[in-house]
């Protein structure tokens, strides 16, 4: 049988994210009462519903009293808030630790409001999600075989980072760890950019069909659906997430840019050769990655 390793489990933003968390957890027996802290009842009372949370928190202090864990899961510019305020009433045998998509920003804010206690707080960022949100899209199967990484402080224990990674284990992700800068930069260009790529191309829709995008998106075929996909997500999300990470992203907008220029040069000059060569490249590395993936 399995122990259960956590009596109670405090999730501050009950949505996609976090929800699944609570979901993979109870799913592997590991958590014995979980209490919901969010923004709307409304998305509260729905997690309640579908059996995410036990409780609905009232009051913060009676919600982190005992905590064993609290999970951060609400979007990147709402964490220095929120751990600013659980910062009053959180208790010294707590683990703390967040999902936000950027990395140094809340270790900024913990340093600020958990200087106390830094040896239970243990940044994470689950590399699982889709363009749905909220409690209604929770998943206990959304960590199932994905990257989970870890950005300890120096100041972090390894009793807490053991006790998260055993947590995520449970939920089916594959931990790593790094240094919180070197996640802001690595996940500029494989998530951050992709996501700017999408909101931007379906804007550029828009305005090419002069605010009559229904006259071009009826044509869209499945390359179109594939590559706008992650236009859909949220734009609260991905709003501080761009701002969070402002450096790192402008170097990767730059470099685009310049990927884009070169090949408009190529277009603009007739130059087939060049042309088949860029994307042979293109395909040649894709191939790759796909093959050692599987
Ligand atoms: P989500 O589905 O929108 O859930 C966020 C939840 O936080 C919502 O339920 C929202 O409440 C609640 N919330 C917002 N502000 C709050 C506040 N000030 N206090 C309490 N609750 C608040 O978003 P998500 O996809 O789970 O993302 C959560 C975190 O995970 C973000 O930091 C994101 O960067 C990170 N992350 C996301 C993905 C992804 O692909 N989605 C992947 C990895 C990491 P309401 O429902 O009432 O608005």
């Amino acid at each position: 049988m399995t122990e259960i390793i956590l009596n109670k489990l405090v999730i501050i933003g009950v949505g996609l994210i976090g929800g699944s968390f609570a979901l993979a957890l109870r799913r592997a027996s590991l958590v014995e009462h979980i209490v919901g802290i969010g923004r709307s009842r409304e998305n509260l009372l729905r997690a309640k519903e579908l059996g995410v949370i036990d409780e609905i928190a009232n009051d913060l202090q009676e919600a982190l009293k005992d905590a064993d864990l609290v999970l951060l899961a609400v979007p990147v510019g709402q964490i220095g808030k929120t751990i600013a305020q659980i910062s009053l009433y959180l208790e010294s045998k707590t683990i703390v630790t967040d999902v936000g998509s950027t990395k140094q920003d809340v270790i900024i804010a913990a340093r600020s409001f958990l200087a106390h206690n830094l040896r239970n707080f243990v940044p994470s960022h689950p590399i699982a999600g889709t363009e749905l949100s909220g409690v209604n899209a929770a998943n206990a199967n959304l960590f199932h075989h994905k990257h989970l990484i870890l950005t300890p402080l120096e100041e972090t224990s390894v009793d807490a980072i053991h006790y998260i990674t055993r947590l995520w284990k449970s939920c089916g992700a594959r931990i790593s760890q790094m240094q919180a800068s070197q996640h802001d930069e690595i996940f500029a260009t494989m998530s951050h950019l992709p996501h700017i790529l999408a909101f931007t191309l379906m804007n550029h829709v828009c305005t090419i069909a002069k605010g009559s995008p229904s006259n071009l998106l009826r044509f869209a075929g499945t390359s179109f659906l594939d590559f706008t996909r992650i236009a859909s997500s949220s734009p609260e999300m991905w709003r501080d997430i761009c701002l969070t990470n402002q450096a790192s992203l402008l170097c990767q907008i730059d470099a685009y840019q310049d990927e884009l220029a070169a090949l408009r040069k190529m277009l603009a000059n007739n130059d087939g050769v060049t042309l088949e060569k860029t994307f042979s490249n293109a395909q040649a590395v894709r191939h790759q990655w796909l093959k050692d993936k599987s």
